[in-house]
């Protein structure tokens, strides 16, 4: 048997990965702990939740995502967060 620990959203991990890719369009944005946390927080709260309970499940969700149109919509809220976080960093903010 699977020692599958969920639920897990399968979209945070594939927001996170696209992050490192979108970012480098930004060559000015912070890219601080906060900074990076703030805009994770921001993109994933713009998408729909994935949640998966099996591997199986997680395969299907990640095939999913690889749709153009998932990558565009994670594409579009991460350059959306980031330009976002990058007018008003919370870092600044005390
Ligand atoms: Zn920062």
């Amino acid at each position: 048997m699977s020692g599958f620990s969920g639920p897990y959203n399968v979209l945070e991990d594939v927001v996170r990965r696209a992050y490192d890719r979108v970012i480098l369009e930004f060559p000015e944005a912070c890219t601080c702990e906060q900074c990076k946390t703030d805009t994770l927080s921001l993109a994933l709260n713009e998408l729909d939740a994935r949640y998966v309970g099996s591997y199986s499940g997680e395969t299907r969700v990640r095939v999913e995502l690889e749709s153009t149109q998932s990558q565009i919509d994670i594409w579009l809220a991460l350059r959306k967060a980031i330009q976002q976080v990058n007018r008003r960093p919370h870092h600044d903010r005390v």
